[in-house]
């Protein structure tokens, strides 16, 4: 089918940022909020203002080149012939690997696949990764071995808002993602919302019981009220033996873990302990879900592997109207780690080592399957080894802004620094933009049609609303123009979203995510299609293990995991922890909402939140600026006394650039399963900043 653009004309359409995928109409750059079953008619501050970023002054429309140190503008032509014959260098010089490809969680399905496509086929590069593995990995590894499938929530949110119980792990959707908790209100009324994180956030203040574990400590907590169920006879026997593999392994490291001696290591009483137990156990519907707080850990897949522990003693995992979930945060960081730009995987949530699954993307895309590479390095590794002996000499970005996104982001600054080519297609001069040798001008969301998958799993279409400026080009004609002058044939890589989704379908059919039976047209008719969906007569499958988990045997897997804290303890160099996070007013690196005036007059500057008798002991009062200071780095922030926090803890949001970068303090430390970042937790000391008032 084709979808045209007629300005003023009334389009539904989807928000720009997160991943609750909120239902919107554009007339022109004019937001109104649509009913939507994720939003219920209801938009955040981010998607009221996101007509504005179509009309925004820093736009970029015309590719531009470093001449001299200065980014100049050139033609597409040149820009693109540039590109080309420096990647063609490169590679005679340093071998296929040479050159790196680092994509995003807000790309479209149809860009996250051709992205991995190009990579795998046109550059012939195992190095590959992309920044929504710093966003949920944690989360998807453990899903993996627990159920057989990574899908951030098995079920529709709807769900959710018929339960009388939910347990919120590290999650604050008040601010990150406020229709959300419309989904909230039957658990609120009936007192069953429990919110486990440090700070007591927005999301925390409605909750019925708020527990502040002190950060890193997220597994012991989780230990602690699974001892506590099983302890008092609260467990679902039944659903244990017959759903599931692996209680006992899991009981010997539970039954250590009793509430009491959970409370000196997280500061949570063991009668909270207790209380949360019961509230789930004797809850009618209950559901836990879980976030960035306690997947952006070292030891982050363990966390959510413990948490998941906790939710199949309840026997919550595949009953109709309770479950476990994971709140996804980018707009397509589902979709965009299921069709191939992550390093290790292939289209379909197909593994790039396996095979059968190399056989079946091979055939789709006319190539010899040992043409394709292996896997490549994950995201920080990768970003690590850039310019070094063995690592890729160039890297071409796609929708993401490292420089202010990457843990230990000045290091990361220093190693695109060393490359010999940086490109980055984008639609503003972001922060890594700036630094690239070619930036290329794309086009945006309203301006282009394509697919996002929302934190569900429910595709949706993201139907292109007005016509781009004149100038850009879109990602998958970027892609295109590229392969074409490295030698591959044009309709290889289609510039079409439509007949990139038509690949996409078949690379995908047969595989853990199913997406052979969705069409542009079911999804314009409105259709409520959650993947997997096998055909074009298939309904789709809105709830996951209703009958079996995705294991050969059916069974859902417990996994033994225990507590052991953050990478980074704190000393008497570094005393304080730090946290960091999201603010209502602005998205991931902030390169779009701190362009708009609306969002950036409410918070322009980094702030570092702080309690009173902690500030008062540093000699900070209310308003200074402070450094905060790690073993990676040094940033600065307004402080902002909050009485309610740990006074052992102080939290910064991530989404400013320059000095005020949180993210020049965060600890690279991953995850061994899941290679994600220990965003959340490392050691920092606070000292007022010279020279300030
Ligand atoms: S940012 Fe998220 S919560 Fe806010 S309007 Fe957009 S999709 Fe909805």
């Amino acid at each position: 089918m084709t979808l045209t653009a007629e300005p003023q004309v009334k389009v539904a359409t989807h928000c720009p940022y997160c991943a609750l995928q909120c239902g919107m109409s554009l007339s022109g750059t004019a937001v109104a909020p649509r009913e939507f079953p994720t939003n219920g008619g209801g938009l955040c501050q981010k998607g009221w203002t996101s007509g504005s970023l179509l009309t925004t002054p820093t736009r970029l429309t015309t590719p531009l080149v470093r001449v001299d140190g200065e980014l100049v503008p050139t033609t597409w032509d040149d820009a693109l012939d540039l590109v080309a014959r420096r990647i063609a260098e490169i590679q005679a010089e340093h071998g296929r690997d040479g050159i790196a490809v680092f994509g995003g969680g807000g790309l479209t399905n149809e860009k996250s696949y051709l992205l991995g496509k190009f990579a795998r086929v046109a550059l012939g590069t195992s190095q590959v990764d992309y920044n929504g593995r710093f966003c949920m990995s944690s989360a998807a590894a453990a899903g993996n071995k627990a159920f057989g499938i990574d899908r951030g929530m098995p079920f529709p949110l709807t769900d959710v808002g018929k339960a009388d119980a939910v347990l919120l792990i590290g999650a604050n959707p008040a601010e990150t993602m406020p229709p959300f908790m419309q989904h909230m209100r039957s658990a609120i009324d009936a007192g069953g919302l429990v919110v486990v994180d440090p700070r007591r956030t927005p999301t925390a203040e409605q909750a019925s019981l708020h527990l502040a574990p002190a950060p890193g400590t997220d597994l012991a907590l989780a230990l602690g009220i699974l001892h506590a169920l099983v302890a008092e006879g609260l467990f679902d026997r039944d659903y244990v033996d017959s759903r599931t593999r692996g209680f006992e392994a899991v009981w010997q490291i539970v039954a250590r873990w009793w509430p009491e001696r959970v409370e000196r290591i997280t500061g949570v009483a063991a009668a909270d302990q207790r209380r949360v137990a019961t509230v789930l156990a004797n809850a009618r519907n209950a559901y836990i879900l879980t976030a960035r707080g306690t997947e952006q850990h070292a030891s982050g897949s363990d966390n959510v592997s413990a948490w998941i522990n906790l939710a199949l003693a309840l026997g919550l995992p595949g009953r109709a109207g309770s479950g476990y979930g994971c709140l996804t945060g980018q707009g397509n960081g589902q979709g965009g780690r299921e069709h191939g730009q992550k390093a290790d995987q292939l289209p379909g949530y197909r593994k790039i080592d396996d095979p059968a699954a190399r056989e079946h993307v091979a055939r789709v895309w006319g190539v010899d399957p040992g043409t394709l590479p292996g896997p490549g390095r994950s995201a920080y590794e990768l970003l690590d080894a850039l310019g070094t002996d063995s690592g890729p000499k160039a890297m071409l970005v796609f929708g993401s802004n490292v420089v202010v996104s990457a843990p230990r982001s000045s290091h990361v600054a220093e190693r695109l620094r060393t490359l010999d080519l940086l490109v980055v297609a984008d639609f503003v001069l972001s922060e890594t933009a700036a630094m690239a040798d070619v930036v290329l001008p794309v086009t945006q969301w309203a301006e282009e049609s394509g697919t996002m998958t929302n934190l569900e799993g429910r595709i949706l279409l993201r139907q292109k609303a007005i016509d781009p400026p004149a100038g850009v080009r879109s990602d998958l004609e970027v892609l295109n123009g590229l392969a074409e002058r490295l030698g591959q044939p044009g309709e290889r890589f289609p510039v079409r979203a439509e007949t990139v989704f038509a690949e996409l379908r078949e690379a995908s059919r047969g595989g853990l995510a199913d997406y052979s039976g969705i069409t542009y047209e079911r999804l314009h008719d409105g259709e409520a299609l959650y993947w997997p969906v096998t055909g074009t007569d298939h309904a789709g499958t809105p709830r996951l293990f209703l009958d079996s988990f995705a294991h050969p045997d059916g069974r859902a897997r417990f996994v033994p995991v225990e507590h052991r804290g953050p990478a980074e303890p704190i000393d008497d160099e570094f005393p304080l922890i730090l946290t960091t996070g999201r603010v209502l007013q602005h998205y991931q690196s902030g390169a779009q909402t701190r362009r708009i005036a609306e969002l950036s007059d409410v918070v322009p500057e980094a702030y570092v939140e702080v309690h009173p008798d902690t500030a008062a002991r540093h000699g900070l009062a209310d308003g200074d600026w402070a450094e905060v200071v790690s073993r990676r780095g040094e940033t600065t922030a307004r402080v902002r006394y909050i009485a309610s926090m740990r006074p052992d803890t102080i939290f910064l949001p991530f989404h400013f650039p320059g000095a005020q970068r949180a993210n020049l303090l965060t600890n690279p430390a991953l995850d061994p399963t899941s290679r994600m970042p220990e965003f959340k937790v490392c050691a920092v000391r606070l000292t007022k900043k010279d020279g300030a008032e």
